[in-house]
Order: C-alpha cells, then sequence, then structure tokens
C-alpha cells in the first residue's frame, strides 16, 4: 500500500483556490465558467488518486499551478509547423505533402471568405463541387470521367459499397495489404458490403485463379497496389492487359486501387512506378488513388475511370458523407493545375524535393554545415555525410533515393538528448538517430528551416556546455 501523507480535508475549497486564480492576469483570458471547470477537474483528479491511495500532491500551490497549465494548453496550437529532418519527402506523421504557391494561393482565396463552391456563376444557379477539377483530371489522366472524395480509403469504400455490395470481389491473396494508418483491404472490403473472394497464394497468383474464381456472384475484380511492401523472389501475378481481357470477357470491371498514383514519371534506377494515365490507357476501368500522396495535393481520394461507372459512383448516398471539403478542394485545383500549366517537377513540392539533384543537396549540406561550424570549438563534430531517403506515405517502397545530410554529434550531450531537445525547440525539428550520431537530411529543407536548425544548435550548444 502507498503511504500518502495527505487526507481529503486538505484539499482546499473550489472557492478559496479559485479567488486566488483569477486574480493572475493570464487567467482572466479565460471565461469565469471554463477556469472553474478546469479546477473542479483537478481537483476531482487529486481526490481520485487520494481514495485509490495513488501518489499525489494536495498543496494549494500545486493545484493552482496545475489548473494554470492546463487552461494554457488549451488556448495554445496543438497542430503547428515542424521542420522535417528524416529525409522522408511523404511523411504521413508529418502531414503528407507539402503544398506548391498555386495551391496556397487558391486556399488562401477561399478559405475566408465566400466561392463557387457549388455555384455556377454562368447560369447564376446551383452548381456541383466535383465540376471544378473533372475536366482537369480527365485532361491529365485521359480519363473519361472522375470524382473526387476526401481521401482514397473512402474512394475504395465508395466503389466497392456501388459497384460490389453483396456481390463477390477477386483479390489475389498478395495484394491483400495493409497500409499504415489502418487501412486493410479485406476490412474496407467487409465494410462496403462486398465479399471477400481470395485467389492464388501469397507469392504467386495466376490467370486462371481468376478464372476459375469467376461466377455469376462476381462484381468486379480489385488489384491493390502493394504500396508499402514487396513481394520478392519466386512470385508471379498475371500480365496486367490479359486479367482486364479476361474481366471483360465476363462483362466485369477492372478496379485498380493504386494508393499514390503517380501523374508523372518518378522513375528511378530501374524502378518504374506506373503513372495514372498508363494505367487507364491499359485499359483499367476504374482507378483510386490519394491526394497527398505523390500528387501532392491536400488530403482527397480521387476515382478516374469509364463513365458508366462513375455515373453510379455520383448517385449513391455515400458520396455526401465522404465529400472533400473546399479547402481540399481548392489545393486539390491548384495542385492539378501546376501539372497542368506548368513544370510539375519544379513547382509541386513532393515532385521538386522527390527530384532534387545530388550535387545541389551536397551543396546545401555544406551549406548548413557551415552554418553549425562554430559549435566544433564546443566538442561538437559536424560532418556533411552521404544518405538514403524514402519517398514515405507507403510509396515507393524499392526505391532508394540518394541524398545528403548533415551528422552532428557532441562531446558534451548523447545524440537522444540533443534529438529530444531539437523535437521541443519551438518550431520542433524531427531527425533520425543512427549509431549515436544525429542525422539531418537536406532533401526536405528550405533555407528558412536551416536558418531554425542553426539558431536551434545553437541555442543546444550553450545549454550543454559546462
Ligand atoms: C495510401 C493508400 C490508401 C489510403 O489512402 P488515403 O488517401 O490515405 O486514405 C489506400 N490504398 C493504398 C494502396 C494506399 O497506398
Amino acid at each position: 500500500m502507498m503511504e500518502n501523507k495527505y487526507t481529503m480535508r486538505q484539499i482546499p475549497s473550489i472557492e478559496k483556490l479559485l479567488a486566488k486564480l483569477i486574480l493572475q492576469p493570464e487567467i482572466q483570458l479565460f471565461s469565469r465558467k471554463l477556469v472553474v471547470a478546469t479546477l473542479r477537474r483537478v481537483v476531482d483528479v487529486a481526490r481520485q488518486k487520494l481514495k485509490n491511495n495513488e501518489p499525489v500532491e494536495i498543496t494549494e500551490d500545486s493545484l493552482l499551478r496545475q489548473t494554470k497549465n492546463n487552461l494554457l494548453v488549451l488556448g495554445k496550437p496543438s497542430l503547428r509547423k515542424v521542420i522535417n529532418g528524416t529525409g522522408i519527402v511523404l511523411h504521413t506523421n508529418l502531414g503528407r505533402a507539402p503544398l506548391g504557391e498555386r495551391a496556397m494561393r487558391m486556399v488562401n482565396e477561399v478559405m475566408g471568405g465566400y466561392s463557387t463552391l457549388e455555384y455556377n456563376v454562368d447560369i447564376g444557379e446551383r452548381g456541383s463541387r466535383y465540376d471544378h477539377v473533372v475536366d482537369k483530371i480527365c485532361a491529365l489522366t485521359g480519363a473519361e470521367d472522375a470524382i473526387v472524395v476526401n481521401n482514397n480509403a473512402a474512394a475504395v469504400l465508395l466503389v466497392l459499397s456501388v459497384l460490389a455490395k453483396d456481390r463477390e470481389v477477386i483479390v489475389s491473396r498478395g495484394q491483400l495489404v495493409e497500409i499504415g494508418g489502418s487501412f486493410r483491404v479485406p476490412d474496407v472490403l467487409r465494410q462496403s458490403g462486398a465479399i471477400l473472394k481470395e485467389v492464388g497464394t501469397t507469392n504467386k497468383t495466376h490467370l486462371r485463379d481468376y478464372e476459375e474464381a469467376i461466377n455469376e456472384q462476381t462484381g468486379l475484380i480489385l488489384k491493390v497496389h502493394t504500396s508499402n511492401y514487396r513481394v520478392v523472389g519466386f512470385t508471379a501475378q498475371p500480365e496486367e492487359g490479359e486479367l482486364i481481357q479476361l474481366a471483360h470477357r465476363h462483362g466485369l470491371p477492372v478496379v485498380d486501387d493504386l494508393g499514390s498514383g503517380t501523374l508523372q514519371n518518378v522513375d528511378q534506377d530501374s524502378w518504374h512506378e506506373p503513372t495514372v494515365s498508363e494505367c487507364l490507357a491499359a485499359g483499367l476501368d476504374i482507378v483510386t488513388f490519394s491526394g497527398d500522396k505523390l500528387l501532392g495535393a491536400g488530403q482527397g481520394g480521387i476515382i478516374a475511370g469509364k463513365k458508366i461507372y462513375i455515373e453510379q459512383l455520383k448517385k449513391h448516398p455515400l458520396l455526401r458523407a465522404i465529400r472533400i471539403d473546399k479547402l481540399s478542394l481548392a489545393a486539390l485545383e491548384g495542385t492539378i493545375i501546376d501539372y497542368l500549366i506548368a513544370d510539375a517537377y519544379q513547382v509541386v513540392p513532393v515532385q521538386q524535393m522527390l527530384n532534387r539533384k545530388i550535387e545541389e543537396l551536397q551543396e546545401q549540406a555544406e551549406q548548413l554545415a557551415n552554418m553549425l561550424r562554430p559549435l566544433t570549438t564546443e566538442g561538437w563534430q559536424i560532418k556533411v555525410v552521404p544518405l538514403t531517403s524514402q519517398a514515405g506515405g507507403g510509396t515507393l517502397p524499392e526505391v532508394k533515393f540518394s541524398s545528403v545530410g548533415v551528422s552532428l554529434a557532441s562531446s558534451k550531450a548523447s545524440a537522444s538528448v540533443i534529438e529530444k531537445k531539437l523535437r521541443n525547440h519551438s518550431i520542433p525539428i524531427i531527425v533520425r538517430i543512427q549509431e549515436e550520431k544525429i542525422l539531418v537530411d537536406i532533401r526536405c529543407l528550405t533555407v528558412e528551416d536551416m536558418n531554425s536548425i542553426q539558431e536551434a544548435c545553437m541555442k543546444i550548444g550553450k545549454e550543454v556546455h559546462p
């Protein structure tokens, strides 16, 4: 049993605590009602701990301090900017794709006022939110028609709910994947009301496996991009053209969840990632992909393909529940315009960062190393080192992007102490640790970010200096 030196009777009264609290200027910004509620919660927690014989401090001071902290946290943003020193371009935990200039301008324009979201100014009547992007997506991908929803998970759910409810969906065992953030193909299938019909084995699925599985119950054939892993070695999947022919002979659509779905080449070395246009040109009936992966916009799910299927999706009530909001839509349209009228490798940040030249990264890393050079006199080691970055976000798992970074180590503090201090900087700086060294990958850093890193490191240098 835990000994506790306090008793219930020592808990000061709410009135007494409140009288002290409201004298503090920072507290006066909050309503009295909120201050009282927060105070009560703090006192209740303390009382409960006492009851359970858990260690707790019940002084007037500690209760006031806790209440004040809780209130101040409420007034501070939790969702805020960080600096991505991991080199992972589409870091799902760090918000995936940063937006380009045009997308930001367009979001900015619609966010503070009214917009044409569902209004057709030509005829002065109600319009459709989807009309803003459909023609542009079709122009870029060669699709007959398209629709956009909240995210790609919702896109897959909608397609299956509409085209395969109560019917069998044939999926290769090697493609029954889980994508980070709890998107599991079998679960989404079940949720849509479709019946999973697994074919083949983990490593090999043949055309005849699909053929044997087709019956009058079949709704469609689903392909899933194994975004975040690869089955390598003794493997087989039928040639895509043959699979499409087989499905069409039986009057069935082939749906491909592309995941990242790139609009232009992101090829590295011997790796070729099929583009959305290539997939549609091969005869796929429907493809779905994310707005905030390789495309480089905000959260969104794009469904593109044959008109006869997309028309059905547009009529389904689920569409209303998973509709894209105006800010994401503005970001998506802005990014798509970049692909249509500009060089996306230059202006869409995701594409730009993935395609940065090694010489440029090297030069920028040397610049950062020079900015940190003063620390060497205080026992720090600063080196420019070769690294490999990843695309991230479950995209291009096999592609290694050669990168450059700066490695940091100090004789005064361990790598994990420095990492924690960087993470707790006013703008958190997220880095990797490897072999007791901090690694800052240059790929995703702006000049402004480098200034922040310099500022943070100089501050840490002073803190750990004896
Ligand atoms: C990322 C991914 C999803 C989920 O997309 P969100 O836009 O994050 O909802 C679904 N399927 C595949 C194959 C993916 O790679």
